[in-house]
């Protein structure tokens, strides 16, 4: 198995990172994000071209293979750290009076894109969370290079003696396409494969598909490749570690699918289902699926939320009241938010880190002047569930919310 280096392992905004080469013509340029680039005798395919700051370090790689005219760019699916390093690519094919690379992507990526030019303040805002960008950079992608050529379930084309087929899949996005050259027996997976578990349940991002992510692991191990580029992290080589690979994982989110349906068919309701399902030992220990990016916690509430609506079964929970109105009547029949606040303190010394912040919240939603030692304790709280995640996304979050804290903190010291 290649080194265990995914997604939690490498800066975001770096453009630090190797490249591996394979016999014959085939280059993994590993930044935070994968670049795939196959040689062939009629000119170079470029698969995920990644971040637009990429893009001249995909030049760079080029050049050391003599720049050959790159005649296709393919977008392994829309996200920002993979389709949008093709404008440097093109400018360059430009400038050396080659001919302009054809780009291709899944019929669904175009969408993507107009939704996120929709929606570019909301992107910026949870992606500088999710990957704690600081604020003087942008958090998210503003240069949109639409594909040419775009298919439905799957496409194939020929040149310089290889065969490249595109095929369609639903996993972390609804616009993925692998691509599988079977003349060297190579498979680019893009985000179907990140050395983490899988990331089907972000919890700021929209609907990502947990049974047909498996189908497609399951497809690409009938393949029998003998090398599979991810889109992050070293590459995977020989059948038997692919096939290994692909179905450990893919029976993981058909074990999860299967959990939380199980349980919906039983009547179980959310709260329920997230506190009872099952992770078992071999998944835990998989180098696999190691909650270091993804969380089966996170897939869980995908799948729920997927499946099922937004009523969580209390029917006293239809239409509550707020936060703050149920905090207040809290602290009128406590008395002395001290109380509250002292328990908060011995739970968070027993180790009891999450209910602790319940109760501390308690205090902090009941009165708008946030008092010091509950956002203390707040701050502390959270820090130490930062200190304890492997989750990049979760961990970040976490750290999200201590900032949060120590910006309310200033104020009222300032105050
Ligand atoms: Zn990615």
């Amino acid at each position: 198995m290649a080194e265990f280096a995914g997604l939690g392992s490498r800066p975001l905004l770096s453009m630090e990172g190797g490249v591996e080469h394979f016999d014959p013509g085939i280059h993994l340029l590993q930044l935070w994000a994968n670049v795939c680039i196959i040689e062939t005798g009629e000119g170079v395919v470029v698969f995920d071209p990644g971040f637009e700051f990429y893009g001249p370090r995909v030049v760079q790689e080029l050049k050391a293979l003599g720049s050959p005219p790159v005649r296709y760019i393919i977008y392994g699916h829309g996200h920002a750290d993979h389709a949008f390093g093709a404008g440097a690519i093109r400018e360059d094919a430009e400038a050396r009076g080659q001919p302009r690379p054809m780009i291709v992507a899944h019929e669904n990526l175009p969408h993507r894109f107009d939704r996120y030019r929709e929606m570019l303040p909301y992107h910026e805002h949870i992606n500088r969370i999710q990957f704690a960008i600081p604020d003087k950079l942008p958090a998210f992608a503003r240069n949109y290079i639409y594909p040419d050529l775009t298919f439905s379930s799957a496409l194939s084309f020929r040149l310089g003696g290889l065969t490249f087929e595109l095929r369609h899949a639903q996993g972390e996005t609804d616009d993925t396409c692998w691509l599988w050259i079977p003349e060297r027996k190579t498979v680019c997976a893009t985000d179907l494969w990140v050395w983490s578990c899988p990331n089907v349940g972000n919890p700021f991002k929209v609907q990502r598909y947990e049974v047909e992510w498996a189908e497609a692991l399951e497809t690409i191990a009938g393949l029998s490749p003998e090398l599979l580029l991810p889109g992050h992290g070293p590459a995977i080589q020989g059948a038997e570690e692919i096939k290994r690979a692909c179905t450990t994982v893919a029976r993981a989110l058909r074990h999860l699918h299967a959990e939380v349906v199980g349980m919906l068919n039983q009547g179980k309701w959310p709260e329920e289902i997230l506190h009872r399902f099952t992770w078992p030992q071999e998944f835990a220990d998989s180098p696999y699926l190691k909650p270091i990016y993804g969380h089966p916690y996170f897939i869980v509430q995908a799948i729920l939320r997927r499946y099922h609506g937004w009523h969580d079964g209390n029917a006293a929970h239809l239409f509550p009241a707020s936060s703050r109105a149920i905090a207040q009547e809290v602290l009128r029949l406590v008395g002395d938010p001290q109380k509250l606040l002292t328990r908060a303190q011995e739970l968070a010394q027993a180790g009891q880190t999450q209910l602790a912040l319940h109760l501390a919240d308690f205090v902090l939603d009941s009165n708008d002047q946030e008092p010091r030692p509950a956002l203390e304790l707040k701050a502390q709280c959270l820090q130490a569930l930062a200190d304890r995640e492997p989750s990049l996304i979760a961990r970040n979050i976490f750290l999200a919310g201590v900032r949060q804290v120590q910006k309310a903190l200033g104020k009222e010291a300032r105050d």
